[in-house]
């Protein structure tokens, strides 16, 4: 029976973690060294040093590597906490593509591996790309249509292929390849700097929140020697399950604090500002639109908290978490849409946060699954359960 009762722990971490995104991450938001493509990396070291000094640099990673080893229930609650500015998971290193890295690589790295990438990964020294979409014929939705590949040549591994939409690729220092291999996919580990990884250009996008932007990469002949394989040769797509389940419901629990900031600002403007005689909560209008997304919001945390559940039981929850992407993103979507409206012209504006959650939000159903793609699998699942009626 699902136990939505929280722990010691758990509500300490919840209360430190408010503290610090409003005392300390909220008043870095008009900082100049924040540009189109998110924090500097100048910026990102300042503010994952202060979250170092409050114990909260990366909590959800196991104490071996430093954090508090949370759990599911745990992170949903720390990550919505921190996600009340979005700069939250950039100060407390819980962002994507960083921390799906970091749970896949707790899980499937070797000890040397550990101690040469996930090590500095976890303590801010470097950022990490996800490569798996492509441009033009390549993965997108279909990762199965990867055209990137790697042949072994000798004892190293070449890879060939292009790459896009690549988060935080600009500035990392090192990236999970993925490529196309004799019996499937296969991740490689690269550091950026790596001979024939070029990035190409970092892509104008609606979105400003994750350092580095999204970027283009050309991989050119790129040698990998086989130590740098993460896992077992051929099982890419299957690693590729395991990061995605846990990483699509880490962006849930992220984006659920942001649509609540901007809830909160549209409740506070909604009580302050007046027309025709009254507030505009008095309006029904306005009422309805707050009162949409309470609702939104608490059925949102709730399927986090269901999936973030099931995780914890150790089943894989990929059917929980295609779910819970699709409600959550759509739902905070709209919740976000509404305080544009509520807050008026003051909404479209950079006045407050708002405008730019909504641009944020806006993505999110698109990324780590589009809602069309999390839907036809709900479909197809239901069509292989399917039995004709027996009477
Ligand atoms: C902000 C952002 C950050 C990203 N970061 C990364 C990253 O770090 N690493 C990485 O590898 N990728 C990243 N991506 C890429 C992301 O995973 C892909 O955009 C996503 O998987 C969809 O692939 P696509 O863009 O190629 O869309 P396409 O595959 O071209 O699909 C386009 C549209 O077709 C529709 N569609 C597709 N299949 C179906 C179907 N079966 N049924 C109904 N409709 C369907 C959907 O509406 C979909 O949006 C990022 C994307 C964004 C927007």
């Amino acid at each position: 029976m699902i136990d939505l009762t929280r722990g010691t722990r758990e509500r300490e971490l919840e209360a430190r973690t408010q503290r610090f995104i409003r005392d300390v991450v909220i008043p870095y938001e008009k900082d100049p060294r924040i540009d189109h493509h998110g924090p500097t990396d100048e910026l990102r070291r300042e503010l994952q040093a202060k979250a170092r000094e409050a114990g909260l640099l990366a909590p959800q990673v196991d104490p071996e590597f430093g954090g508090y080893g949370l759990t599911h229930r745990e992170t949903a609650t720390v990550l919505r906490a921190c996600g009340y500015s979005m700069l939250g998971p950039v100060a407390m290193n819980c962002m994507a593509p960083d921390e799906g890295n970091m749970h896949l690589f707790q899980k499937v790295m070797t000890p040397a591996q550990r101690e040469r990438w996930l090590r500095r990964l976890v303590a801010g020294e470097i950022r990490s790309a996800f490569m798996m979409t492509e441009p033009d014929d390549g993965a997108g939705s279909d990762p199965g249509m990867m055209t990137t590949t790697a042949e072994l040549r000798g004892d190293e591994w070449v890879i060939n292929g292009r790459k896009w939409l690549i988060t935080g690729a600009e500035g990392a220092g090192m990236a999970i390849i993925m490529a196309r291999t004799s019996g499937g996919a296969t991740m490689f580990l690269a550091d950026m700097d790596t001979p024939g990884i070029i990035v190409e250009r970092t892509l104008g996008t609606i979105d400003r929140s994750m350092p580095g932007g999204h970027g283009v990469i050309t991989l050119k002949d790129v040698r990998v020697p086989a130590s740098q394989v993460l896992g077992e040769v051929d099982q890419g797509f299957r690693y590729a399950q395991i990061r995605l389940a846990p990483a699509r419901l880490t962006h849930c629990m992220r984006w659920w604090g942001s649509a609540k900031r901007a809830h909160d600002i549209a409740i506070d403007y909604a009580c302050r500002r007046k027309a025709f005689g009254k507030s505009l909560i008095d309006h029904e209008g306005v009422g309805f639109m707050l009162a949409d997304n309470e609702l939104d919001l608490k059925q949102a945390e709730l399927m986090i908290d269901w999936c973030a559940w099931v995780l914890d039981q150790g089943h894989p929850g990929t059917a929980e978490s295609s779910m819970a992407k699709v409600s959550v993103s759509e739902a905070l979507y709209r919740v976000a849409d509404r305080c544009v409206q509520v807050l008026g012209g003051m909404g479209v504006t950079d006045e407050t946060p708002v405008q730019q959650i909504f641009r944020d939000i806006r993505a999110f159903r698109i990324y780590d699954g589009p809602s069309e793609v999390h839907r036809w699998s709900i479909a197809k699942r239901l069509k292989k359960e399917w039995k004709p009626p027996t009477a």
